[in-house]
């Protein structure tokens, strides 16, 4: 759910704004329906190397964020479980493979999204010695390379990226975390 509908889905008539659980919420007084306005949820899997200690990005090419360094990340397909999707991006944006088993939940991140919503970012970690292939620039990336952690200073990265980045190269380290709790 992205924009918050402006008439009912099931039979059409206008919604009005109710409180409901706290909430201002859009709901239609003919039939019922409570909006409830969701996140959107998306995946993808930092692919990390431990020599040098790297995280590997991709620069995106597309809207939101073109040009910058982030990610290879995307939006779930409606019956597809996180790890899945998060695996599958990885592959379209860097050509690289990996098996669910190898990659390990990091982090989550909520951004805003296209059209007034949120998107729900669930971010997986893999080691380079997991992954199959050579990182290529796929779908939706421009070029793909990685990044040592003095290297992400001067990188134009999708800045709120920046603390998950630092804890995926801390899980090569052995390094504990410092700003990488999850939002
Ligand atoms: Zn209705």
């Amino acid at each position: 759910m992205t924009a918050a509908p402006a008439y009912c889905p099931h039979c059409g008539t206008m919604l009005e704004e109710r409180r409901r659980e706290g909430r201002s919420r859009r709901f239609c007084p003919d039939c019922e329906w409570v909006v409830y306005r969701n996140p959107d949820p998306a995946a993808g899997v930092l692919v990390v190397r431990e020599d040098p200690p790297s995280v590997l990005l991709v620069k995106r090419s597309s809207a939101p964020a073109a040009g910058r360094w982030s990610l290879p990340a995307g939006y779930l397909e409606w019956d597809e479980p996180a790890p899945d999707a998060g695996i599958r991006e990885l592959h379209e944006e860097t050509t690289l493979s990996v098996a669910p088993a190898d990659a390990s939940l990091l982090s989550t991140r909520l951004r805003p999204g296209a059209h007034g919503g949120y998107t729900l970012v669930v971010i997986y970690v893999a080691s380079a010695e997991d992954v199959d292939g050579t990182p290529s620039a796929g779908s939706d990336a421009a070029a793909v390379r990685y990044f040592e952690p003095a290297e992400l200073d001067a990188a134009a990265l999708e800045p709120e990226y920046r603390p998950v980045f630092e804890d995926a190269i801390d899980t090569v380290t052995g390094d504990q975390g410092a700003g990488g709790s999850p939002s």
